[in-house]
């Protein structure tokens, strides 16, 4: 069985000091201009050993970071030619989209944690050219970047600058020495996540589709303590009392943080219940575009949650060496999730109920969400659309059992031919099927 180090990436925004965004626009073009000079080589048929040679000695980066993006670009391709088989897209000679620097601590960048608490950086933008200023973050990734400075079991890895909702950020690697995280290519269950304001509703399902068990954690007073310290912080900016705001907004950061923390380890210590499980969230990234979840809640009020619970669940997880991976959110709270039906509108999801306006099957709605993740993970892993460049580098070899209960003659057969109507209560879609969920749970009650 497969397993790789304990990995987190923490994200940082940059507060720039000496330098600017422009320069390091031009370390990302430069990086754009490499990868896409490696692919051209690559094309030519020139063998790899001397594409990486002649493509290092040309490019305007520090030697260390240009080979680690040649070698980005290249792992791209090895991932194509792996997967082929697959329809695999292969990786676009040219991309005109910015190209992320990639670098080595304590040669292409180097970040220095202050007594203060405060963490300062030197990113080398392009060759002789440096960008130096202070990260800003969230506590918990600044925690974990002060341990592995510390704590000699952990060590600071590479990072990627990136040019991500307007602004630049560094995306920063910490891996343990010893632990270990299985293998996502390995999972036995996989386990959905829907992710909202007021709860999380997990679904584990088999490889073959069926739903092994669903839980709903619910945090209501997450959702009421939020939507009132927004209204309190709107009362402030009218009154332009910007330091009481501040104070309100510590005040709700470290309410509703404790109370994450506390949903993080409920939802952790379910999931490890299943025998080799993996963790499947929405890929936040798509979902901030995605129209499906804009007119769903107001952005502001989900942006911050969201990703510190993702966050938090994945990072004890992976201490319990649990793997977790995203996929695309699209349509998972609209989507039938019935095989033969796969009707999608949004009228088809009533606040917390889900009934399908084409065939009547109705579940709790934010359950059928998480069973539609999984879905959109599964079609992932086969692969029948040519996958955008981000997703890539990834390689994905967990196969659905090429027949399941359902026959297996459809991309969804197999997971809800057996996966909703697993008790056999309905198989007849015309009588709106419904399985209840089985545990409600309230997570956090003060
Ligand atoms: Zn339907």
């Amino acid at each position: 069985m497969q397993s790789s180090k304990l990995t987190q990436t923490l994200s940082f925004g940059l507060d720039i000091h000496t330098g600017s965004g422009d320069d390091l626009l031009t370390g990302c073009l430069e990086a754009r201009r490499i990868r896409n000079e490696t692919n051209r080589l690559d094309r030519q048929g020139g063998e790899w050993d001397a594409i990486k040679s002649v493509v290092v000695d040309n490019a305007n980066h520090v030697k260390n970071t240009s080979q680690l993006i040649v070698d980005k670009a290249l792992g791209e391709i090895e991932t194509y030619h792996d997967n082929k088989d697959d329809d695999w897209g292969r990786p676009d000679p040219y991309i005109d989209e910015l190209y992320p620097v990639l670098m080595n601590h304590g040669e292409g960048y180097r970040l220095f944690p202050e007594d203060d608490g405060t963490v300062r950086f030197r990113i080398t933008a392009t060759r002789g050219t440096h960008v130096k200023g202070e990260l800003r973050g969230c506590s918990d990734h600044f925690d974990q970047l002060r341990t592995a400075f510390n704590d000699e079991e952990w060590r600071v890895g590479t990072a990627e600058v990136v040019h991500k909702h307007n602004e630049w950020r560094l995306h920063v690697t910490v891996t343990h020495a010893t632990h270990r995280v299985a293998s996502k290519n390995d999972a036995d269950t996989i386990v959905g996540v829907d992710v909202n304001e007021d709860c999380i509703a997990l679904v584990a399902m088999s490889q073959s589709g069926s739903v092994k068990d669903s839980v709903v954690f619910e945090y209501p007073s997450v959702k009421e303590q939020r939507h009132e310290f927004f209204t309190k912080r709107k009362r402030m900016q009218k009154a332009e009392q910007t330091a009481f705001e501040t104070v309100v907004q510590t005040k709700e950061r470290d309410y509703v943080h404790d109370c994450l923390h506390k949903v993080s380890r409920k939802v952790v210590g379910w999931v490890s219940q299943f025998r080799d499980p993996v963790i499947v969230f929405e890929d936040l990234k798509d979902m901030r575009d995605s129209i499906d979840y804009g007119t769903r809640m107001n952005r502001r009020l989900h942006s911050l949650p969201f990703a510190a619970l993702q966050n938090m669940v994945s990072y004890k997880a992976a201490w319990e060496g649990i793997p977790s991976d995203k996929a695309n959110p699209e349509y998972t709270s609209q989507r039938c999730p019935r095989t033969e039906c796969q009707h999608t509108e949004q009228a088809n999801r009533q606040k917390k109920r889900f009934k399908c306006k084409r065939c009547g099957f109705q579940d709790h709605s934010d359950r059928k969400a998480a069973v539609c993740v999984v879905q959109n993970w599964f079609d992932e892993q086969e692969t029948e659309n040519v996958p955008s460049l981000e997703t890539l580098p990834r390689v994905r070899k967990v196969r659905r059992a090429a027949s399941g209960p359902g026959g297996g003659t459809d991309s969804h057969g197999a997971i809800f031919a057996s996966g909703v109507h697993r008790h056999g209560t309905s198989a007849q879609p015309s009588q709106g099927a419904r399985e209840e969920l089985k545990t409600v749970a309230s997570a956090v009650q003060d």
